[in-house]
């Protein structure tokens, strides 16, 4: 009777162990707005003119992305001059300098823009600050295509600063005449402790007009913080080269997870990670498309993870209209390119 009892027992600590395995899944995550824009601009381009189109830099930093519109006739260059003449190039959402356009232009491109909007914005403040003479201080990873075609706009107005102990380097001409931007997907956090030792070298250090850090980066930070400290491992479904999905995995260690991981996809998820693990965090940068997402979640679920609990943090609605000239073509085709366009998380599925 005694043995049956403690059968019995087990059983229900097995039952509420494997009840207890859950996977807690942060919104937002995966496509922002200039992602989603930017990846229908290449789709529409190659079902509007047909393959190939040229695309300037990855489109948008995920392999996946690449891969699947590689497929469909895109072809990545790292450079207009390896696009042959007057063919028609689709410029990444992560923005190009004034001297990629010139040359773009001397070869007569047909060019597609998809810098997404919110870079725009960055770089439309480099140039008014730089024509008011202000000493600009970009806080960005040197060597970022994002950052890369921010400071071209104004190159000698702008100092790079990767990190809060990179202030020391900064010089100014007029410490009363400086202001400081920044790349669009970096940790919120760290961007505010390197704008507060810039302020403590320089007070009257001027910040710019909106928030350059965009909406979508730290709505994605933010659902990593609620989820991280309930989690014992969290993973992050992203590039190696996307900025904002290798910041989702610092972001989750400072926030207090157990352990953080970032895969480009399932086969990517060691089991020995989550062996141990009671709760599964999981989230994905701006660049990944949901059927990413999905595929980890199947992975985890045969590992053992059941239930799935969505930790919504932030409903997004913003979306931006597909880049001018292209919606104007389409237009022409008799497409309705005019219609707002909805949010489009499962591009490329
Ligand atoms: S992460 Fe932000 S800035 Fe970058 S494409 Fe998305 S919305 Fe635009």
């Amino acid at each position: 009777m005694r043995a049956v009892r403690l059968e019995v027992v087990s059983y229900f600590l097995l039952v509420s162990e494997t009840t207890l395995k859950k996977i807690l899944l942060a919104a937002p995550r995966g496509y922002c707005a200039g992602v989603d824009r930017a990846v229908d601009a290449v789709e529409k381009a190659l079902d509007l003119y047909g393959p190939p189109i040229y695309v300037r830099k990855e489109i948008v930093h995920n392999r996946y992305v690449v891969e699947t519109l590689s497929e469909r006739g895109a072809i990545f260059v790292e450079e207009t001059d390896q696009v042959p003449e007057g063919a028609r190039v689709v410029f990444s959402a992560h923005g190009v300098s004034p001297a990629v356009h010139e040359e773009a232009a001397k070869r007569k491109l047909l060019t597609i823009d998809a810098t997404c909007p919110l870079v725009t914005k960055v770089h439309k403040e480099a140039v008014r600050f730089a024509k008011a003479d202000y000493d600009i201080v970009l806080v960005g990873h040197e060597g970022h295509e994002e950052v890369e075609g921010t400071y071209g706009e104004a190159p000698d107005h702008i100092q790079i600063v990767g990190t809060p102990d990179e202030v020391d380097k900064v010089q100014v001409r007029d410490p009363e005449k400086i202001v400081w931007l920044s790349q669009t997907t970096l940790s919120v956090d760290e961007t505010k402790e390197t704008v507060d030792r810039l302020r403590e070298r320089f007070p009257d250090l001027n910040n710019p007009p909106s928030d350059d850090i965009c909406y979508a980066t730290q709505n994605r930070q933010e659902a990593v913080k609620t989820i991280a400290p309930n989690a014992d491992v969290m993973i992050v479904v992203g590039s190696a080269n996307s900025s904002n999905s290798v910041r989702l995995v610092e972001v989750a260690l400072d926030a207090g997870a157990g352990a953080a991981y970032r895969i480009d996809k399932a086969v990517e998820l060691d089991p020995a990670w989550v062996e141990n693990a009671e709760t599964v965090g999981l989230t994905s940068g701006a660049s990944v498309p949901e059927i990413l997402v999905r595929d980890v979640i199947t992975k985890l679920q045969e590992l053992g993870f059941p239930e799935v609990e969505e930790v919504r943090t932030k409903t997004e609605t913003i979306t931006f209209a597909l880049p001018r000239n292209l919606r104007g073509e389409l237009a022409a085709q008799g497409e309705d390119a005019k219609g707002k366009r909805q949010p489009g998380p499962d591009h490329t599925c």
